[in-house]
């Protein structure tokens, strides 16, 4: 195994990108931005999958595939929508390559090969599934409609960064449609609450649940809902988001429905999604200077066992004991893998299990043989214990489910204790300097003092929190009145 990793006190930025490659993540690829996941980085991803999938099933959605090109003209249907994300698409205009006159052995674009309407690559597709709806939605015996696509998207960002930020990502996409706006606004704080439970139950990180102010909102929605996570450096990460769209994709698209007086009226809208982004926050919640530690609920393999021999007689009777714990352990749906690789040595395997995360490692040795033991190393404490072979399982059993909420309670500690308030604006500047996360501070409630802060400091307003005490103060900035405090920070 390689060299070890930068620290995170020494540099965050290498240490986050050094262990995405290290520990067989992902990696960058050929194309700017794009990146490639690999099978570990995408055993984690199918474990997100999984689960939210199950969630999104259990409140009553179903899963759809619409295209990946958008024609022009439907994207530029909703105005917001189209001007948001104009700045950073990718555009189809023709259809066809041809041999290259002038340069032996290349090819050029064929002229004659223009698209009569030019395709834009999906960055998310309300456009062509509002369009889609259009023809399944006439009366309001077809709502709600509850529909969740998982796909790719294209966002032709600037500053791309492994999993947090890419050109291309993976996500899912739920678009809803419903008779009223009372049952819309349920619908985006409903999955907003999925995707909190999810990250924290699942992933053991712990959010916040707010609102994004005027400037901060999807292009195209009233409102948006997001989940806020904060990261070890003290920055904070948009996890997921859920918006109310209202009826301005039904009017774009003209999707009426005839209710039941037989009056016809616009559907009312939402979207959610969350990203390959979660990856990111995985990673930057929960690793350390030795590597990726999981949470159990997401570990491809939740126990490795590693066989220390010399000869091949203790190898197979190793072997013996390996199997039978494998099999108690998932007869108790714990995932194991018995690492008896013949091309490397014990030391080279911790090692790459510690990086990979692995929560729980049990090495049997010759000794233990002997004495009917196992040793078993935590991941996430790095101490280790020896176990008699009868009380293995049930002690992984209990292991896992304290080592989920040991990792979640770390980062909850670690979030409350990096929750500031603050009065002053020098107070305000200081904590960004200091302490870093986040800051709760009375804002105007205006466009010009966020924009003005976000100048200033680089901060910005990650959330109004759902649960906002409202209290009367004044702006932390313009020293105008307030409505209650809300969340700056440094943001991924
Ligand atoms: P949005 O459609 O902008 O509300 O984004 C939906 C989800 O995708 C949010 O959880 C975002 O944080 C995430 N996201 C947005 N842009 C990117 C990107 N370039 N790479 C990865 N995830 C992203």
């Amino acid at each position: 195994m390689s060299k070890k990793l930068t620290s995170r006190a020494e540099d965050y930025s290498k240490w986050y990108n050094e262990l995405v490659v290290k520990a067989d993540l992902a990696e960058n690829s050929a194309v700017r931005g794009c990146m490639v996941i690999k099978p570990y980085g995408y055993a984690i991803w199918e474990k997100m999958q999984a689960e939210l999938d199950r969630m999104f099933k259990e409140t009553g959605h179903q899963n759809a595939y619409f295209p990946l090109f958008v024609p022009k003209s439907l994207f530029e249907a909703e105005e917001k929508n189209a001007e948001g994300f104009a700045k950073e698409c990718a555009i189809v205009t023709h259809y066809r390559l041809q041999n290259d006159p002038d340069k032996k052995g290349k090819l050029r674009v064929d002229p004659e090969a223009k698209l009569e309407e030019e395709l834009i690559v999906r960055p998310t597709s309300e456009a062509i599934i509002w369009n889609t709806y259009r023809g399944w939605i006439q009366s309001y015996r077809d709502l709600p409609l509850l529909i969740n696509q998982w796909a790719n998207v294209v966002r032709w960002e600037m500053r791309t960064r492994l999993f947090l930020r890419t050109a291309e990502f993976l996500w899912q996409e739920g678009h809803t449609a419903h008779e009223t706006k009372e049952e819309a606004l349920t619908e985006a704080k409903l999955m907003n609450n999925v995707y909190a439970t999810f990250v924290e139950n699942f992933m053991a990180i712990p959010v916040i649940q707010g609102v994004k102010t005027e400037s901060e909102r999807f292009a195209g929605a009233e409102e948006t809902y997001c989940i806020e996570a904060l990261m070890q450096d003290g920055k904070a990460l948009q996890a997921g988001t859920s918006h109310f769209l209202g009826q301005n994709f039904a009017k774009a698209f003209d999707v009426k429905y005839a209710n039941k007086e037989g009056k016809q009226d616009y559907v009312w809208a939402t979207s959610w999604g969350v990203s390959t982004r979660l990856m990111g926050a995985l990673i930057m919640t929960h690793s350390d200077d030795n590597g990726l530690v999981l949470p159990p609920n997401l570990a491809p393999n939740q126990v490795v066992i590693v066989p220390i021999y010399k000869s091949e007689e203790d190898l197979n009777a190793i072997t013996e004991v390996a199997n039978s714990i494998s099999s108690d352990l998932r007869g108790k749906n714990i995932s194991v893998k018995f690492d008896n690789r013949t091309t490397h040595r014990p030391g080279a395997k911790f090692a790459q299990h510690e990086l990979q995360g692995v929560p729980l490692r049990i090495a049997i040795g010759p000794k233990d043989l002997e004495n009917g033991t196992a040793e078993i190393a935590r991941r996430d404490t790095l101490t280790k214990q020896t176990v008699n072979l009868n009380d293995l399982t049930d002690t992984i059993e209990g292991l896992l489910k304290e080592i989920q909420e040991t990792l979640f309670k770390k980062a909850l500690d670690f979030r409350n204790l990096h929750i500031t308030e603050v009065d002053t604006f020098d107070e305000f500047k200081d904590v960004l300097e200091t302490k870093t996360g986040f800051i709760s501070a009375h804002w105007d409630g205006t466009n010009e003092t966020e924009e003005k802060i976000k100048e200033l400091t680089k901060a910005t307003i990650r959330c109004i929190p759902l649960d906002m005490n409202e209290v009367e103060g004044v702006c932390v900035y313009s020293g105008k009145p307030s409505k209650g405090r809300v969340l700056f920070a440094k943001a991924y």
